[in-house]
């Protein structure tokens, strides 16, 4: 089953899903790690795993004779194959990111094409971010300038298309699209208006539902859903979660993810510093209580890695 038909059973059952998202090894380690992250929360029967997916940095390394070799290296490369680990280990959907950053048309069609050969029938489809050495997002002189496009190419496979024109009539991908939707608007957005609009061209291109960026006031969320609707879309948005965890977060949250944290919050976060953890599960469980009560299809935790948290949020919640 794919994501967009378990939310949409979700909604006819009116019970709201648990899923997370976890980043791929870092190069040099093996599964470990991840399968250690997934284990204690499979209790929660999650609906589906998303897997980030990390574009390429320069590495330049001083040579004996005084030369630089610069290296196009990804730090977390495999989301295909962990994807692929994860579904077989567990029986759980995951759903692969995949980026148009730093990639062709071709290299994208590449990892799809291995995507459906490993069972692997959920994209989220994004642009990603600018790399380290742009002042902005610059996109692969063959690769796609936003999401948008990145939609339609995913779509387009699935009719049979290739990028090459060729039309392939004997075997046909079957993908279920997400995109990024941001209740705060992105950060290189006119304004949420302008931001909602090219979210809608993401659907109107075949995207089928949407994960939003993490907010920490459901305020925020509940407006951009009656935005969004007023916009036309119609589509499932599921609203994404961090728990706050370390004091440093208060400054790196909204500086990297253009988000904004409530007074409340910070006051909490900056009473208890040895505590923060616990008073963002607390804050992330009210959270989720809420819009569970709300009817949300499900509730999507970025876990970065480390989920003895988000275990007790999903004990409290689901
Ligand atoms: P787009 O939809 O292309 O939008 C980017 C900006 O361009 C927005 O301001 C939008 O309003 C504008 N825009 C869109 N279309 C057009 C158009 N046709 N003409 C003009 N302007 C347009 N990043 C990663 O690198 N890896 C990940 O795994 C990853 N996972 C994510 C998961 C979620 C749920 C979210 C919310 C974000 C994730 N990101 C990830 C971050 C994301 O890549 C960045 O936020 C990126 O800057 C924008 O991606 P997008 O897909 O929203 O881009």
């Amino acid at each position: 089953m794919n994501v967009v038909d378990i939310l949409r059973e979700a909604i006819a059952s009116r019970r709201t899903r648990f899923a997370f998202e976890l980043l791929p090894p870092l190069k040099g380690d093996g599964t470990g790690g991840v399968f250690a992250a997934i284990d204690p929360l499979t209790d929660f029967d999650p609906a589906y795993v998303n897997v980030t997916f990390h574009r390429e940095g320069v590495k330049q390394t001083r040579l004996a004779d005084g030369s630089v070799e610069e290296h196009v290296v990804r730090r977390r490369p495999g989301t295909v194959g962990i994807s692929a680990a994860i579904r077989k280990r567990y029986g759980v959907e995951v759903v692969p990111h995949l980026i148009c950053g730093g990639l062709s048309k071709y290299d994208i069609e590449d990892a799809l094409i291995d995507m459906d050969f490993l069972g692997l029938h959920n994209v989220l489809a994004l642009r990603g971010d600018k790399s380290k050495s742009e002042r902005s997002f610059t996109p692969h002189p063959q690769g796609h300038a936003h999401a948008v496009d990145l939609v339609r190419q995913i779509a387009a496979m699935n009719r049979g298309e290739f990028v090459d024109g060729e039309v392939e009539v004997c075997h046909h991908s079957r993908f279920s699209i997400g995109v990024a939707g941001y209740p705060e608007a992105h950060f290189e957005a006119r304004d949420i208006t302008s931001d909602i609009a090219h979210l809608r061209e993401k659907i109107d291109a075949g995207a089928e539902y949407v994960v939003t960026q993490m907010f920490f006031d459901n305020r925020r969320y509940f407006d951009f859903v009656r935005r969004c609707r007023e916009a036309g879309i119609t589509v499932p948005i599921i609203p994404g979660i961090k728990p706050l965890s370390t004091l440093r977060h208060l400054e790196i949250l909204p500086r990297t993810f253009s988000v904004s944290l409530p007074e409340e919050l910070v006051r909490e976060a900056q009473a208890h510093p040895d505590a923060v953890r616990e008073v963002g599960i607390a804050w992330a469980a009210a959270q989720a209580r809420e819009l569970k009560e709300a009817g949300v299809p499900a509730v999507h935790f970025y876990t970065m890695g480390r989920t003895d948290n988000i275990r007790k949020i999903a004990k409290a919640v689901f």
